[in-house]
């Protein structure tokens, strides 16, 4: 199956100098959806997984089909100020200066096995602060499992010490 068919790439959005891979041809269509959710749970192997963490906002389309797979739960990292409880924050660096990522603190419990996903790794930054807020509120990062991994960026070097799994590389 070549996914990469079902992504397009988008010149300069959302700004000059980026090229941003559009994965919505990818979840327009229902029999490459199913099939990418499948791929991306072979990804996991046979690995106990109690929450699906997927990050704000493309991360949740998948996120929340691998849970449903996995029998697990789905929880969303939302950056700052968008999620309604009680929060564990997370300054992270963008291109230009800084934002925060948050967790609910009750959305983890204390030895949960956590898989992590995102629609793209690029930098690392945003993963690596992901995991953080996790092992910060008790949680294992079992993998960080991402549909796009743009190698060129060195991403993975970031989240070192965690197992990185991607379907299409860049
Ligand atoms: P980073 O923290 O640099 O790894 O950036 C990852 C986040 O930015 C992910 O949540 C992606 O959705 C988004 N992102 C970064 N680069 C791209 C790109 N070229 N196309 C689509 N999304 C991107």
């Amino acid at each position: 199956m070549n996914f990469k068919e079902y992504i397009r790439d988008i010149k300069d959005f959302p700004k000059q100098g980026i090229v941003f891979k559009d994965i919505t041809p990818l979840l327009n269509n229902a029999e490459i959806l199913e099939k990418t959710a499948n791929a991306l749970l072979n990804l996991v192997k046979d690995q106990k997984i109690d929450k699906v963490v997927g990050m704000e906002s493309r991360g949740f389309f998948f996120a929340t089909l691998l849970a449903t797979k996995l029998n697990a739960g789905f929880v969303p990292v939302r950056k700052k100020g968008k999620l309604p409880f009680n929060v564990l924050s997370k300054p992270y660096s963008l291109e230009y200066g800084e934002d925060a990522l948050e967790i609910h603190t009750d959305a983890i419990k204390k030895g949960d096995r956590v898989l992590i996903h995102d629609d793209v790794l690029a930098t690392g930054g945003t993963a690596k602060a992901v995991c953080e807020l996790i092992e910060e509120l008790g949680g294992e990062v079992v993998q960080c499992n991402f549909l796009i991994e743009l190698d060129f960026l060195n991403g993975k070097d970031k989240i070192a010490n965690y197992t990185v799994a991607s379907l299409l590389h860049y």
